[in-house]
């Protein structure tokens, strides 16, 4: 099982590779193909940081306990119905992204987010509401 905050479950469908730092690439790589292969993976839901902060490199500015974060989780956690402490297979937490998001709420919900302008979670959350799966990384 994995522990996620809300965002994150964004994050990880317009995953491309790309990160903060080749730990945080490396782990998050590895936690995204463990999804990919495996959908029935349990998640934790959490509103603080999670599996993937836990690799944010010591030496860039620490933004996993920001309030703007935890509000953005919050947001996501709120238009799909679920709560922080519940634990959701990956495969029912995409049937919900599925069924409560659309690609054009990305740039209002990660209005901050440096990496949004890559546009590759817009093109992730479609992929999924296409009825696709996560793209292979590795
Ligand atoms: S824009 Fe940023 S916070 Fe939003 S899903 Fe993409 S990487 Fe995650």
């Amino acid at each position: 099982m994995f522990s996620l905050r809300g965002h994150h479950l964004l994050c990880l469908l317009g995953y491309r590779g790309m990160g903060y730092s080749k730990e945080y690439v490396q782990n998050m790589t590895s936690l995204h193909e463990v999804l990919r292969t495996v959908p029935d993976t349990d998640i934790l839901i959490v509103n603080k940081p999670d599996d993937l902060c836990a690799k944010f490199p010591n030496n860039q500015p620490y933004h996993c306990e920001d309030d703007n974060i935890r509000e953005r989780d919050q947001s996501i956690l709120n238009k799909l119905g679920i709560q922080e402490g519940q634990v959701l297979a990956w495969s029912t937490l995409q049937n919900l992204i599925m069924k409560n998001f659309s690609a054009s709420d990305v740039p209002a919900l990660c209005s901050t987010c440096s990496w949004k302008a890559y546009g590759v979670c817009e093109e992730g959350v479609q992929e999924i509401i296409d009825g696709k799966k996560l793209r292979r990384i590795l």
